[in-house]
């Protein structure tokens, strides 16, 4: 007989909302109150890119990538771009915006892609990171949460496109 699968919290809402917080404040001050472009990674950063905007009382700009390395829990390794920049970043303080920093080759791909555009300073934030999984070197500038190897849902993050609006980071436990 299937085990049930119990559905556990990993971060509750107000963690995140504390730590998004932090993140926030630690940003404004970096820059000095500048104005900062956001690249938010679609689908998986949109609330997070919401939340760490709205507290930071500088002009943020939004722009917004969609690129595909995942098939339900299993990674690929193939980097699509689904949908790519409207605007320029040229000369630009841009700061990418993720979800979660697993294997690294989406950001690894991505840092590059973006730093062909010739934007004035680079930097990745993510609200996760499972640094045991790493492939290939990637440090994110600004971190969440470390978190274990776990495969989580919520807040953005999906299995096949589900469990995205959940306020919280969860898990399976059996999983
Ligand atoms: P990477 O290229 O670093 O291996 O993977 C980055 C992408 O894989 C993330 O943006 C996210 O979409 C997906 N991903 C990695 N780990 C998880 C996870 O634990 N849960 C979910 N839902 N997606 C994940």
């Amino acid at each position: 007989m299937e085990e049930e699968k119990k559905l556990k919290v990993l971060i509750s809402e107000e963690e995140l909302n504390a730590r998004i917080k932090e993140l926030a404040k630690q940003i404004y001050e970096d820059y000095h109150g500048q104005e900062i472009t956001f690249i938010c990674i679609l689908k998986g950063s949109i609330f997070f890119t919401v939340e760490l905007a709205k507290r930071i009382p500088s002009d943020i700009n939004f722009e917004f990538i969609r690129v595909s390395s995942y098939h339900g829990e299993n990674s690929t390794g193939v980097i699509k771009m689904k949908v790519d920049l409207q605007g320029d970043i040229k000369g630009k303080d841009v700061i990418i915006i993720e979800d979660i920093v697993d294997t690294g080759r989406t950001l690894s791909y991505l840092k590059e892609y973006l730093k062909s555009k010739e934007p004035k300073s680079l930097k990745v934030c993510s609200l996760l990171d499972k640094k045991e999984r790493r492939v290939c070197e990637m440090e994110a500038d600004y971190v969440g949460f470390d978190i274990p190897d776990k495969f989580v849902l919520g807040y953005g993050l999906d299995v096949d496109e589900k469990y995205r609006n959940l306020p919280y980071i969860g898990y399976y436990d059996n999983v």
